[in-house]
Formats: C-alpha cells, structure tokens, sequence
C-alpha cells in the first residue's frame, strides 16, 4: 500500500497525472493512475520495460498475475518477470534457464576444483610435516630455507578450521 502510493506519487510528480503509463500507452487504452494495475512499476519513460514483458507473458496475463498477488509482492514479481522475458528474448530456447544451467555446471566445475585444491594442501601439509625433520639438521644453511615454507604451512594450519567454520554456519 506504502509502496504503491509512493510509486504513483514518483508518476505524477515527474511525469503528470494525464499521461498514460507505458502498458495503458502501448495498450491504447485509458490510463486512471490510482486504479491501473501497471503505474507504479512501467513509468511513461521506460516504454522497453513493459514491451518486452507484453511481448513473452502478454499484457492480460501479467495483469492477471498482479492482480492475484499481495501489493507488496508486485514490484519483485515485475522485476522477475522483465528478467525472464528479458532472457527469452535473448534466447528463445532456453530462457532464463540456459543462465541457471550454466551457472549450474560453473558451481560443479569450481567444486570440483576446490576439492582437488583441498586434497593437494592436505597432500602438501603430509609431505611438510615428514621431511621438515630429516631437512632441518644438517647445516644452518639449510635449516633457514625449510623454515620458511614450515611457518607458511603452520598460518595455513591456522588459517583452516576458521574456513571450515564458515562452512558449517551456513548449513
Ligand atoms: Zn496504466
């Protein structure tokens, strides 16, 4: 209700209260801004927004699926709906589901990366924790070179369990 007053406020305050929103426009039909479904989320200066819209769901449907919602829940259901019909646009076939599914198959590809990632510094931290023994005693020399890498593995060591916390907390 808020939401929907303010929004016809914007429209009549930046573009007059006699212009037609751009559904009424595109529709060739009379605009009334209090009583038109449409006003508050296809403003007069963005007639691409409900034409592409039109275009994919046609006008009485999106009518029909506003109208069956809550006040508060039409701006969100407009912006989903301009983004599937944006991606129809864009590809006929797929849709929005051609973005879902490949960012899909991205999240396989980069968990399975992270995986083998993590099996490698585990690998890694095995290897470490049995040479650095045998490698720090035989000269000065050599004890500082495998020093170094030895507190590198050990901020690592520390640096874990808070990332593996992090993990459970959003479970
Ligand atoms: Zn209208």
């Amino acid at each position: 209700m808020v939401m929907n007053k303010e929004s016809s406020r914007k429209q009549g305050a930046g573009v007059g209260a006699s212009t037609p929103c751009a559904a009424c426009k595109l529709l060739r039909r009379r605009c009334v801004q209090e009583d038109c479904v449409f006003a508050p989320y296809f403003p007069a200066d963005d007639p691409h927004k409900f034409a592409c819209v039109h275009r994919v769901f046609g006008a009485s449907n999106v009518n029909k699926m506003l109208q069956e919602l809550e006040e508060h829940q039409r701006g969100d259901a407009v912006s989903s709906m301009v983004y599937e019909a944006n991606a129809r646009i864009r590809d006929p076939i797929y849709g929005c589901v051609g973005a879902i599914s490949s960012l899909q198959q991205q999240i396989d590809v980069l968990q399975t990366q992270l995986a083998l990632a993590q099996a490698e510094v585990i690998h890694m931290r095995m290897r470490c924790c049995y040479s650095s023994p045998q490698d720090a005693s035989p000269s000065s020399r050599d004890t500082s070179q495998t020093q170094q890498p030895r507190s590198l593995f050990y901020m690592d060591m520390v640096e874990q369990p808070h990332s593996h916390m992090e993990d459970y907390s959003w479970h």
